[in-house]
């Protein structure tokens, strides 16, 4: 029997399945006993106590997940938190129940906010379960150990949990909830472990049965075959060894380059990225730097951040991308008025041009970088519609500074007047997440639609298909920087169609220098012309990988 959900992360992976504990029993409605003073300060004690809790196993895990603990320390120790539960307190609540309710209250406050901040609304039912668990001296919900390596099953994985894995033991994760951008899709890439997430009936997975995780077409096979281990296991080895193989530059079995760059999204993922070969950036995320300013940032705050990055790749491109902010990435100095609909709405370029200060600051500051730097700086507009928008960015660009200024093709119009945009950008990246969610006009945060979120789909390939011709015609690059590029198959695809570089997460580099060895360009060209011809997704899948 096999399940779907999304997947995320590489390969595929075999192994028994161990479960997370389920979570402590519900505190009772009862009115609390003894006085109200004396429950508040127990409340508050034990709220303490888990903030500190965080705070030490932030240190100890360090670098992304060790950010996402002392974020949650910060939750656990908010005083808005702390008054709320006190609050309730006096009302007659007992200290447990006021911080699940507490806690459940501000949880759905953040998902009303939607996008990164509904994502990390759930890290706030981690916090109210450590607090209870601390109120009643029992052991808060941890992770399974295990002297075997084993498929992790959850209904998600909330940071404190992932930081107490031992991943050397952690084959693959599958849970029940999350979509593609939830913490538990974070760490699989981060970790380089195959993942399967928001998998309807993932709660039926028994402990201790086979599984079968394959990352790539989103499945998990239920106790699995023998054969079916065996397969996957071959399949894993092969994965392991082309991700030890040397660390060469991107290029075709007939010598044809195809540079293969990284996506960074935050800076601490800069070394990674060094050491597994990346030849450069591809895509800067910016926005991520700013995600919890409420005022823009200043122009010196900016270039000390560029600087470091352009720092890690001497002589090198690396292609920062401006503010992408609206929909999944709200920055509150970019906020608009409520939008029904924010990823059609005032979002990415526009709502920089809206705040043209904001991105005449940025550019600045990206200016004043490239002076400092021995780096090969390109930058890049989100979201760009046209050409008249593409003129606008690339006039105020250079108008500044900057020497390399391109575009973004993530909505189909750009795509459709490809040769316009090409006769005035240096150059074009294809951001896949988006485009395809445009193309197929299905919201990329929805998990009950992420069918439609398979940049395989004809559709999409038609459209790069445009790009790439018009890239060639003018003799301009057009390279791919949505996580398209990390799946080695559409890879081969992507460069058949007219990419000419490649970036990815880090961790997907290896893979796809591997995949990307064993062809001509010819044959990737026969490839991208048969994934063409096909009427879906799953045909182009099957024709364009051999
Ligand atoms: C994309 O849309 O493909 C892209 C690379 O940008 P982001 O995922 O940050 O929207
Ligand atoms: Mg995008």
């Amino acid at each position: 029997m096999e399940l779907t959900g999304i997947g995320v992360g590489r390969g595929v992976a075999a192994g028994p399945v161990l479960r997370m504990p389920e979570p402590l029993v519900a505190p009772s409605d009862d009115p609390h006993e003894g006085d109200t003073a004396a429950e508040i300060a127990r409340a508050k004690v034990a709220l303490a106590a888990v903030a500190v809790w965080l705070t030490e196993r932030g240190v100890h895990a360090g670098g992304e997940a060790g950010d996402v603990l002392s974020a949650q320390s910060l939750m656990a120790g908010d005083p808005e938190l702390v008054n709320d539960i006190s609050a309730r307190i006096e009302r007659g609540s007992n200290a447990e129940r006021a911080v699940v309710d507490s806690c459940d209250a501000f949880q759905k406050l953040l998902e009303g906010m939607g996008g990164y901040m509904a994502e990390r609304a759930a890290d706030l039912a981690d916090v109210a379960q450590r607090v209870v668990a601390e109120l009643r001296g029992v052991a808060a919900p941890g992770v399974p150990e295990s002297d075997i390596p084993f498929v992790l099953v959850a209904h998600d994985l909330a940071p404190a949990d992932t930081a107490m894995l031992d991943f050397t033991k952690v084959l693959a994760l599958v849970t029940r909830d999350g979509g593609p951008t939830s913490h538990t899709a974070i760490l699989a890439r981060a970790k380089s472990i195959p993942a399967v997430v928001g998998v309807n009936g993932a709660d039926a997975i028994s402990e201790g049965s086979m599984v079968v995780v394959d990352a790539a077409n989103s499945r998990v096979t239920l106790d699995a075959t023998p054969d079916q281990i065996a397969t996957a296991r071959a399949e894993r080895e092969r994965w392991l060894t082309a991700s030890h193989a040397p660390l060469t530059a991107g290029v075709l079995a007939d010598d044809h380059a195809v540079p293969l760059l990284a996506n960074i999204s935050v800076l601490t993922e800069v070394p990674e990225a060094v050491a597994l070969g990346a030849e450069g950036v591809g895509l800067f995320r910016t926005e991520f730097l700013f995600l919890n300013s409420t005022t823009a940032p200043s122009i010196a705050t900016q270039q000390a951040a560029y600087v470091e990055i352009l720092a890690a790749f001497p002589g090198k491109k690396v292609i920062v991308r401006c503010l992408d902010a609206g929909a999944d990435k709200p920055l509150p100095f970019l906020a608009v008025a409520h939008e029904e609909n924010p990823a059609l709405g005032l979002r990415g370029l526009r709502a920089l041009r809206a705040h043209e200060n904001i991105l005449r600051d940025q550019l600045i500051a990206l200016a004043n970088a490239q002076a400092e730097s021995e780096a090969d700086l390109w930058v890049m507009a989100p979201m760009v519609a046209d050409l008249e928008e593409t003129a606008y960015f690339v006039g105020l660009a250079k108008e500044l500074g900057i020497r390399v200024a391109g575009v973004m093709a993530e909505v189909p119009s750009l795509a459709l007047v490809a040769e316009q945009v090409l006769g005035v950008a240096d150059f074009v990246s294809i951001g896949t997440n988006d485009l395809t969610q445009y193309t197929l006009a299905a919201d990329r945060l929805i998990g009950s639609l992420a069918a439609y979120q398979d940049p395989w789909h004809p559709a999409v390939l038609r459209l790069i298909k445009q790009l790439g011709d018009a890239g060639a015609a003018a003799g301009k690059p057009v390279g791919v920087c949505g996580e398209a590029a990390a799946d080695p198959d559409l890879a081969i695809v992507l460069v058949g169609l007219g990419a000419t570089s490649l970036s990815t997460t880090p961790a997907a580099l290896a893979d796809v220098r591997a995949a990307l060895l064993t062809v001509t360009l010819d044959e990737a060209q026969t490839r991208a012309a048969r994934a063409l011809t096909a009427r879906s997704a799953a045909e182009a899948r099957t024709l364009g990988s051999r």
